[in-house]
């Protein structure tokens, strides 16, 4: 856990223009004061991200998220109440002191109160709402200890602290409440059946809705390792020197990188098998087919999208 310097200085800097990495409890977070367009620029040209791609604010209490919001639905008190601290990200109509850059333009800001201490303590220090996306450059694999921040973006950033690997391992689920129906712009580790249970009624996918605004996590190739990476099934391995990601079926490879069968488990571990994966100078990844159950959706979604 960081010291006490170290969190005094990071709060510093965020009042002050500059960019901390902090650990939250899905992935570690590049994070800038929301309200502050050249810090937020930075957190863009830092990350390579297309300005097509809104940053998802972080909050402190219910108050905070309310501050930045100009709707808050009753069914955002109802999910709040469930699930924050904790890895869901809220889509709701944005109040004009959140700037346009935040939210790629959109008239809607996405919000998250994180269930990490270290991220929620800043936040409270620095009395300001953070933009935080993954501490990683675009389209790669998102942190989930300090080391992966330090290895995609060094001396990028002004500050990392380290608060240990993260617990959930995978981003947030995101629901969009600013239309007239609830929608799951992206699936995470609170599933969709969690969302419909505490809402009594359907909550559709992106895919479903007609004329739904795209998610930018759902760019087709996102969190992607840089070595080729392929699924597989029944241990069969692609020729030659292969990193094996495994949670079932062991088989003959260079690299063996074994996951827990268990979806949390498998969730917390995947970015830094992959990653893990990556460094071991191989031709190809290969990840074996995780279960179909609806429970491993948001693990479904981040294979589909890091395996080309
Ligand atoms: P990242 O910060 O890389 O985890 O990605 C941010 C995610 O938040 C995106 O993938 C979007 O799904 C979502 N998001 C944030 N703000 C909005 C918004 N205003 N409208 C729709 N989706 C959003
Ligand atoms: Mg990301």
């Amino acid at each position: 856990m960081p010291s006490e310097q170290e969190l005094v200085r990071a709060v510093w800097l965020l009042q002050n223009g500059g960019l901390v990495a902090l650990p939250t409890e899905t992935v570690y977070g590049l994070s800038a004061n929301a309200l502050d367009v050249a810090a937020v620029q930075r957190i863009y040209d830092v990350k390579g991200r297309p300005k097509t791609s809104p940053l998802i604010v972080h909050v402190a209490s219910i108050e905070m998220a309310r501050s930045l919001a100009r709707e808050w639905p009753l069914e955002a008190n109802i999910l709040a109440g469930a699930f924050w601290p904790g890895p869901l990200t809220m889509v709701v109509k944005k109040r004009p002191v959140v700037p346009d850059l935040v939210t790629a333009g959109l008239d809607t800001v996405g919000l998250r109160m994180p269930a990490h201490p270290v991220m929620l303590e800043v936040i409270r220090r620095a009395q300001v709402p953070l933009a935080a996306p993954s501490a990683n450059r675009f389209t790669e694999v998102s942190p989930t200890t300090a080391q992966h921040v330090y290895d995609s973006l060094g001396d990028a950033v002004d500050l990392i602290l380290d608060g240990g690997p993260c617990r959930v391992g995978i981003e947030s689920t995101v629901v969009s409440l600013a239309g007239e129906e609830p929608v799951l712009l992206r699936p995470g580790m609170i599933s969709r059946e969690d969302l419909e249970r505490l809402l009594e009624r359907p909550v559709r996918t992106v895919g479903d809705v007609e004329g739904a605004h795209p998610s930018p996590g759902l760019h087709h190739k996102h969190y992607s390792p840089r070595t080729p990476a392929v699924r597989v099934s029944d241990g069969k391995l692609p020729a030659g020197r292969v990193a094996y990601v495994w949670w079932r079926t062991p088989a003959d490879a260079a690299v063996a990188i074994r996951m827990p069968d268990d979806v949390a488990g498998y969730a917390r571990e995947l970015y830094g098998a992959l990653l893990e994966a990556d460094r071991a100078g191989v031709d190809v990844i290969a990840v074996e087919a995780t279960p179909t159950a609806a429970e491993w959706a948001a693990i479904e979604d981040r294979l589909r999208r890091a395996l080309q």
